[in-house]
């Protein structure tokens, strides 16, 4: 059954949209999927109302990078970025990812989804480019099975790594997949999950995981694919890997990519902390986006994102939690405040000034909207889709802070879960809990799937003390 509400006399809807209009003391109205009315003293039948007197809307979060398959390998003190390079951190990690399979990407996909959820994210890409052979192609089926759960819009990144260690690579030989491989199972989850229609719930994007631990064919070869099939395309970029990527093909990342076609608005890359001036002017006329994370320069001292530079050139630019690896939590709505906090520390070695707070807010919905190559969400206006969170302002916390709801995100913060999430015209969360599911039993099952995955004594044990040994070499 598909829910018409309507979301009566709201303190302050903030559409994030091109204006940056914001409607006070206003209704919304929402039919099926979609939004078909913001105004005052509106009617909508026999809809739910909502009381949205002391309540800000907000377009819903746009997650534009993350790893949910890293969720079981959280809040482990020895995984010490200080004392690790990127490329070192890979080597350590993947002797426990590789231990992945298909129950642990289910139930990493929901927890990762409901945190997101809980705080005010609608729709939530994922970079799954774990596949140890053990665990089978079946894995995006199974995110796909917890999104559906949850009523959540998901973008699924099919990534790959296709070189092995012998070429190379840095990945463990039991994750290295080939490029026809990977080229059959994107062809397949399209077929089977791409929904290109207006307000698609389940979208595919050909994700190979980074340019370091491919074949450059398995990079020219998805743009092949992505273009025959019309979806975008991602991967990570200008983390760190150019030193090795210009030994070995005598150029940077960004050229290596763009000389593959692996660049235009279809394509958007995670990090780029070390893109230099003219390649972010380049990405700027090749309308190529970046999800800035800022966990990893928090974590592990890296560079970084020069935002006021990329926003000035008008570079596409999202938010993005990154895997739990790098990040042992999955809420967008703290990215929004710890990115502006950043930004703020690094001001005063910019020639730029920083963009306004609002503009971070918007970073996180509708840049994201831009960066998956989706104009029908990231804004609250009529004809888009009903994708929103609602906050009730009427709390202590809040008390001198209302007289600007598009700051209020950025500068103040919205620490807690919010009020109501709505996705796609459902609400999905509300009063403190998750539609349509049994969260106490779920987590149950999750948390046992944890333990014998990743905590089995011989797994564990062998996995910290081969970790260990590797850190002190
Ligand atoms: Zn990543």
């Amino acid at each position: 059954m598909v829910d018409n509400i309507l979301i009566k006399n709201a303190l302050a809807i903030v559409t994030c949209n091109h204006q940056n209009d914001i409607h006070y003391n206003s209704d919304l109205i929402i039919d099926g999927p979609e939004i078909i009315k913001i105004g005052k003293n509106l009617n909508a039948g026999d809809a739910r109302i909502i009381d949205g007197k002391d309540m800000f809307v907000y377009p819903g979060l746009v997650n534009t990078h993350h790893h949910f398959f890293q969720a079981f390998v959280r809040n482990n003190v020895w995984l010490d970025w200080t004392k690790l390079d990127v490329m070192d951190w890979i080597k350590q990690i993947y002797e426990f990812f590789k231990l992945i399979d298909s129950d642990s990407i289910y139930y990493t996909s929901l927890s990762s989804m409901s945190e997101l959820i809980k705080h005010g994210c609608t729709t939530a890409f994922d970079h799954q480019y774990c596949y140890p052979k053990h665990a089978g192609k079946l894995l995006i089926d199974r995110q796909m099975e917890a999104a559906e759960l949850l009523g959540m819009r998901f973008h699924a990144g099919r990534g790959t790594n296709t070189l092995p260690q012998e070429k190379g690579s840095i990945m463990p030989d039991e994750m290295v997949e080939t490029t026809d491989e990977f080229l059959k199972d994107c062809d397949r989850l399209i077929s089977k999950y791409h929904q290109y229609e207006k307000f698609g719930m389940k979208r595919i994007v050909v994700a190979p995981c980074q340019p370091v631990n491919c074949y450059p064919e398995t990079f020219s070869e998805s743009v092949k694919l992505a273009r025959s099939k019309n979806v975008s395309m991602h991967t990570h970029l200008g983390e760190g890997e150019d030193p090795i990527i210009v030994e070995r093909h005598g150029m940077r990342s960004l050229q290596w990519c763009r000389e593959l076609g692996f660049v235009g608005p279809d394509v958007w890359y995670a990090h780029g902390w070390d893109l230099q001036d003219e390649e972010i002017d380049l990405l700027a006329k090749l309308k190529t986006g970046i999800s800035h994370c800022p966990a990893p320069a928090f974590l592990g001292g890296f560079n970084v994102l020069n935002i006021p530079r990329f926003y000035a050139k008008n570079v596409p630019l999202g938010l993005g939690v990154d895997g739990h690896a790098s990040n042992d939590n999955s809420n967008l709505m703290e990215i929004i405040r710890t990115t502006y906090l950043l930004q703020c520390h690094a001001a005063g070695q910019r020639d730029l000034p920083i963009p306004p707070p609002q503009e971070f807010l918007k970073m996180a919905t509708a840049g994201g909207a831009r960066l998956l190559n989706r104009d029908d969400i990231g804004t609250l206006e009529e004809g888009k889709a009903a994708d929103m969170f609602l906050l009730d302002t009427r709390k202590l916390e809040y008390v001198g802070t209302l007289h600007d709801p598009a700051s209020l995100p950025v500068k103040v913060g919205i620490s807690e879960p919010v009020t109501m999430t709505i996705i796609n015209g459902k609400v999905v969360y509300e009063d403190g809990k998750l539609k349509g599911i049994n969260e106490s039993e779920i987590f149950d099952k999750a948390q046992k799937t944890c333990k014998k995955v990743i905590y089995s004594d011989s797994n564990y044990k062998f996995s910290v003390e081969n970790f260990n040994k590797q850190v002190e070499d």
